[in-house]
């Protein structure tokens, strides 16, 4: 029997011949009798219309460096408050946050909190934005969408970190709310969105691409090397080519380190000569901002003039080292602009990470 489903009335969806109702928020378009949940596993259906069974809840807030995302041109230096809920509607066989997007005990994300409760916490605190991260914040888009109002009336900016799985009229809103985001490319294969995520590369491609023509959304790009699966030379060469035809040069790539995790315990972490080569073949392919991440790297992580050559920033890890930006984010060697947004200096958060209550912050009950 199933058990009662609560939940937020959620969007995007509609009644099928058959009486069941489809979710269009995602290209998985699950198709639901009362009481089944779909594939990410917090939208559900409830009686006549589909819900979202997480809304106002979260897996917990920390505050983390912006570079953390990661987000290299995006108010560097400065604190973000992160969070998440529960569930995803992707698979990864090597998810590195499993435990919040595998979570079926809902009861594990008992932080309730409110749009407003969040968009204080973070201006409170010195934050400068508030990230949707750990989980997919397409699956929570309601309570996402609620957040980034609140936050934008404090002048607090938010920051999707997303696989970018999302339908066409769904992406419109979701993104009409957001000022950054960094967007997962998994790979650059079908047979890669296949067999390790069950999903598909197309739906990916056309979300770039739409943030690209259609929005002032700052993004970047993070492809997580895996070795054997998408970090051939072939592969990286095609994902550089389609990024320079279609997005440009100035869109930042981040290539981080794969580690054993959830099902993929069969393939070592990658080697750190995997990510500084992928690097190189990026930038040889006219790419102008690529990074290696996840391990120690100051030259692969420093942002780098694309006419000059200097160091625009320095990074240790997520310490800001060196900043030679001028006030209208020009090189201060030769004036070449460096795109992103970027404050007259560099913010000095660092490295810390420092988890956050947010009880302390509460103004009104939460209304579900
Ligand atoms: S958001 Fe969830 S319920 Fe909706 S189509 Fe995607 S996986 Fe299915």
């Amino acid at each position: 029997m199933n058990q009662a489903i609560e939940g937020k009335t959620g969007r995007y969806w509609h009644v099928l011949d058959d009486g069941r109702i489809q979710c269009d928020v995602c290209p998985r378009y699950c198709k639901l009798h009362d009481g089944q949940r779909g594939l990410c596993f917090v939208r559900a259906r409830q009686g006549k219309q589909m819900v979202l069974t997480t809304y106002g809840r979260s897996s917990g807030f920390c505050i983390d460096p912006i570079e953390k995302k990661p987000l290299n041109h995006f108010l560097p230096g400065t604190p973000v408050l992160s969070f998440g809920t529960a569930g995803c509607n992707l698979t990864c066989k090597f998810c590195q946050n499993w435990d919040i997007s595998k979570a079926r005990d809902l009861d594990r994300i008992q932080d309730v909190a409110s749009a407003e409760m969040i968009a204080e916490a973070a201006s409170r605190s010195g934050c400068r934005s508030v990230a949707f991260t750990y989980n997919d914040p397409v699956i929570f888009l309601e309570y996402a969408i609620d957040v980034a109002q609140a936050c934008r009336q404090r002048g607090i900016k938010t920051v999707a970190v997303s696989a970018g799985y999302i339908s066409p009229e769904p992406r419109i809103e979701f993104f009409r709310h957001m000022d950054a985001a960094n967007i997962d490319l998994k790979g650059f294969t079908d047979g890669f969105y296949k067999n390790l995520c069950s999903g598909k590369l197309a739906p990916v491609l056309e979300t770039l691409t739409y943030l690209k023509r259609e929005t002032k959304v700052w993004f970047e790009i993070t492809t997580l090397l895996i070795p054997g699966e998408n970090d051939s030379a072939v592969e990286i060469e095609a994902q550089s080519a389609w990024i320079l035809e279609n997005l440009g040069p100035d869109v930042p790539l981040h290539f981080t380190a794969f580690h054993p995790d959830w099902k993929l315990m069969d393939r070592p972490p990658t080697p750190p000569q995997t990510l500084r080569t992928a690097r190189r073949i990026a930038v040889n392919a006219g790419l102008r901002y690529v990074y290696t991440g996840n391990i120690h790297d100051p030259t692969g992580q420093a942002t780098h003039c694309h006419v000059c050559g200097s160091v625009l920033i320095g990074r240790d890890w997520y310490d800001i080292t060196a900043w030679n930006l001028s006030m209208e984010g020009r090189c201060a060697e030769c004036g070449t602009p460096c795109h992103g947004v970027f404050e007259a200096k560099a913010g000095c958060w660092g490295r810390r990470r420092q988890p956050l209550t947010l009880r302390a912050f509460e103004s009104e009950p939460l209304a579900l």
